[in-house]
């Protein structure tokens, strides 16, 4: 398995290195092509929440491939119908709730920037807020929602009208004060941007600003959602509703799946010939959600995430360079007191353990909601020797022989 690397370099788009070649999975363990062991404990960036080939997702996936795998959009299916009632059960929408299904967080998202058109046009309304550090997707919209610069600015100009706050209330009280807000779209905790928390009281601030003004409130929750952080939404912990939340990543358990839902009159902006994706909530995707978020209910597995999230965030307060943790339930950014996330990471995978650094002082973990003592207890041995590893490596900087 010497040549992987060329061969990626070869024919595939060049847009960052790849760790390793994996090959399989099992639970929260993946194998690489020299069969070496993983355990995972990014999950894909937060999507394998029932880890890799569990049970529950191939035999939804293989039932419902030898069933019915693809409709066009001019039918429907029961999977879907049964996915759309789950979502606005789950979501809390009562009635008036209604569901989109797409494929992708971005693609979410974009249709979620097209419903705030839908609503303030009319009125001549055309600015979106969106906040400092938020990662919104790549697509030309939603990339246009999302203010990094290396992101962005190879690909100006973007969608006009978007209006960057920074994470602050007077920010946020400035921005609709200048007039002509449609919408606002905010993460209720940014997770590409390492897993950062709102400042108290921010999203129910949004929530009256965007009431008085007439604006949307929209939640992207592609990572925090369909359980992530212990409730169904993130936002089921703020005592707030949105007009509109997306979701996307642990959805489908690694199948590709989004889905936009709409409360009350937000339900109503769209009408026939306005929107529509070929793909998507085909009914092999709309089985695998059926399946996935079914089984998280029927399990009680939101209780898992909620006691493994609190284990590890204990667990790990007094590792080497850790200064405190950040996130909730599974989706946790472990903070660092020296720059060093890449090495750290680096020092991790060289171990056999999976996780991800989104900021130069930050660790991502977001396992599977499945994880018990065996997989804390086997992330705890080789996270702690990354970080030890990393620290003597430093001492050995610090003071030359
Ligand atoms: C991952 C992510 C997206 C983009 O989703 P894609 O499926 O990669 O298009 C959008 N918003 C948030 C908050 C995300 O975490």
């Amino acid at each position: 398995m010497s040549d992987w690397n060329e061969d990626a370099a070869h024919d595939l788009m060049s847009l960052g290195g790849r760790f390793a070649l994996l090959t399989r999975g099992e639970g929260s363990w993946l194998w690489d092509a020299d069969e070496k062991r993983y355990l995972d404990f990014l999950g894909g960036i937060a999507v394998n929440c029932l880890g890799t080939a569990h049970p529950v997702f191939v035999e939804a996936v293989s039932k419902q491939a030898a069933t019915l795998a693809h409709v066009s959009n001019y039918f429907a299916s029961p999977g879907q119908l049964e996915l759309a009632a789950r979502l606005k059960r789950l979501a809390g929408t009562g009635d008036a709730g209604r569901v989109f299904l797409a494929n992708s967080g971005s693609e979410a998202n974009e249709m979620a920037f097209k419903l705030a058109r839908l609503h303030g046009k009319p009125s001549g309304r055309t600015k979106m807020i969106v906040v400092e550090g938020a990662f919104h997707g790549r697509t030309m919209g939603a990339l246009s929602l999302t203010p990094k610069a290396m992101y962005r600015d190879p690909f100006l100009p973007a969608v006009p009208d978007v209006v960057t706050v920074s994470r602050s209330i007077e920010s946020l009280e400035a921005a609709f004060a200048a007039g002509g807000v449609a919408a606002m779209i905010v993460e209720p905790i940014q997770g590409e941007a390492g897993v950062v928390e709102l400042p108290e009281g921010f999203l129910a601030r949004a929530r009256e600003l965007t009431a008085e003004h007439d604006a949307l409130l929209i939640l992207d929750e592609v990572q925090t959602g369909s359980g992530r952080t212990g409730t169904w939404f993130a936002f089921q912990r703020e005592g707030i509703v949105p007009d509109a939340v997306t979701m996307a990543k642990s959805i489908g358990a690694g199948f590709p799946l989004s889905a936009l839902i709409t409360f009350g009159a937000a339900s109503e902006l769209f009408y026939p010939g306005t929107h529509n994706s070929t793909f998507g909530g085909n009914p092999l995707a709309a089985a695998v959600a059926n399946a996935t978020l079914g089984f998280i209910e029927e399990t009680g597995l939101l209780d898992n995430v909620n006691a493994r999230g609190a284990q590890l965030r204990a667990a790990v307060a007094d590792l080497p360079f850790v200064t405190g943790t950040t996130g909730a339930g599974l989706l946790i950014g472990i903070r660092l007191s020296a720059p060093v996330a890449a090495e750290v990471r680096a020092a991790a995978h060289e171990r056999g353990l999976i996780i991800n650094a989104p900021t130069e002082d930050i660790i991502r973990i977001a396992p599977a909601y499945t994880i018990g003592d065996a997989e804390v207890a086997e992330f705890l041995t080789l996270f702690s020797a990354a970080l030890d590893a990393t620290a003597s490596a430093h001492s050995t900087m610090e003071t030359p022989a």
